[in-house]
């Protein structure tokens, strides 16, 4: 049998939906819980065919009934049914009201920046991602702004650097490459009591683990090129808020410049979603299993991981997160010699920058994610050359420690 015309079904399904209401909408009345979040909110079946996963809408335009009458899609760059669908899922994901997908993580930052009015003052976590201080620093910096980068470990120091001009703090926690941690809800209240917007960078944490809208902050960003994408094949970034003046804003900046998500982005993404909270338990647990052995192994003198007890923060970690997700960093003790002998004797974990996906890597900060911090800075923040960091993947947590073991044992 012959499928019929598209056109065919979809006069069929008009007719049908005029009449019955939606049933699978999951804003009813029941709040389904995180795990069922994660595989369900924001998509429903295709109306159309029935298809169980949200279409890829590969189309850039729409076609109206008349001038300026159409179904709510006038032109892909302000919006397209595929990243809709995602949003609304990643919105749920972090209880905000607003979700806005862009096309890279830090597009979504200079997103928020591009809302600031020239010789407005900006607070920076001082071990903020490479990229986002560079973007800052080298970038924006030339536009009337000005960033400060404080130690945010002590929240004291946000409120010393508060000037009359600040207009935005702008929080990492964990931190990147330090895992330091920052306590969420004492900076955004410092934040707001001195009338600046605080967001606050959730990648390292997920969804799953931390919740900083509940917390305090105005706007969640991610990168979704690491844990939301989590298999390692494709760049996206997200903000979320529940400001809806501050959403409007955001989405125009979108809108004027265009830094979207495509939509094969926003299918991968949709569909990566679906295992986030299954993922990162997994993720948490192999690497407390791994930040555990490499405690007392040879060559490693210090272990920086959020989840051991020894952290200087655990405390403030273990009230604000449920989980700590899959990053764990390290100083081996020895020489840049001694460093590129250990990465080129691992076998299971890979050489690689990024982070977040189901495949374990290793990194050197010094020489790769953070290049683009300046010297003097990177060795004030303790970014130095026997820096080492991991990105604990869903592999048997007992290959990655002997993967260690073996490779640390020169
Ligand atoms: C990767 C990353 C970013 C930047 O995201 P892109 O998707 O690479 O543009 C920002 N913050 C953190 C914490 C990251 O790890």
């Amino acid at each position: 049998m012959r499928n019929p015309p598209y056109w065919k079904i979809i006069a069929r399904f008009l007719k049908r939906t005029a009449k019955k209401k939606r049933k699978h909408d999951m804003n009813d009345s029941q709040k389904p819980r995180f795990d069922t979040l994660c595989v369900h909110a924001g998509v429903e079946p295709e109306p159309v065919t029935g298809a169980i996963m949200t279409p890829i809408f590969q189309t850039s335009t729409y076609v109206q009934q008349g001038p300026g009458e159409h179904k709510g899609y006038d032109y892909s760059r302000g919006g397209n049914p595929t990243r809709t669908a995602l949003e609304a899922s990643l919105a749920a994901l972090e209880g905000a009201s607003h979700a806005i997908s862009f096309a890279s993580g830090l597009a979504a930052v200079q997103a928020v920046v591009q809302t600031l009015e020239p010789g407005a003052h900006v607070i920076v976590c001082d071990d903020v991602y490479g990229g986002t201080g560079r973007l800052f620093r080298r970038l924006y910096a030339k536009y009337g702004l000005s960033f400060e980068f404080v130690d945010m470990r002590d929240p004291a120091n946000v409120a010393r650097a508060l000037r009359k001009e600040t207009r935005l703090v702008w929080v990492e926690t964990p931190t990147n490459p330090l895992l330091h941690i920052v306590d969420i809800a004492a900076v955004c209240d410092i934040a707001r009591k001195a009338g600046a917007l605080s967001v606050v960078d959730n990648t390292f944490a997920s969804p799953i683990f931390q919740s900083p809208l509940s917390l305090g902050a105005d706007v969640v960003m991610h990168s979704s090129t690491k844990y939301l994408g989590g298999h390692s094949d494709l760049i996206g970034g997200v903000l979320m808020t529940s400001n809806a003046n501050l959403a409007e804003q955001l989405r125009f900046v979108q809108f004027a410049g265009g830094a979207v998500n495509a939509p094969h982005e926003c299918f991968l993404l949709l569909r990566s979603v679906k295992t986030l909270a299954l993922r990162m338990r997994k993720h948490h647990e192999n690497a407390l299993k791994v930040a555990e052995a490499l405690v007392g192994m040879k060559r490693v003198k210090e272990v920086l991981f959020p989840g051991l007890a020894t952290h200087p923060q655990h405390d403030v970690a273990r009230r604000q997160m449920s989980g700590y997700a899959g990053m764990v960093s390290m100083r081996l003790d020895g020489s840049f010699d001694d460093v590129k002998t250990f990465f080129s004797r691992l076998r299971v974990f890979a050489l690689a920058e990024s982070l977040g996906g189901v495949e374990s890597l290793v990194n050197h900060p010094e020489t790769m994610t953070h290049a683009s911090v300046p010297p003097d800075h990177r060795v004030k923040i303790g970014i130095t050359h026997d820096l080492i960091r991991f990105s604990v993947g869903i592999e048997d947590s007992d290959d990655l420690v002997e993967d260690i073991r073996r490779a640390v044992n020169f």
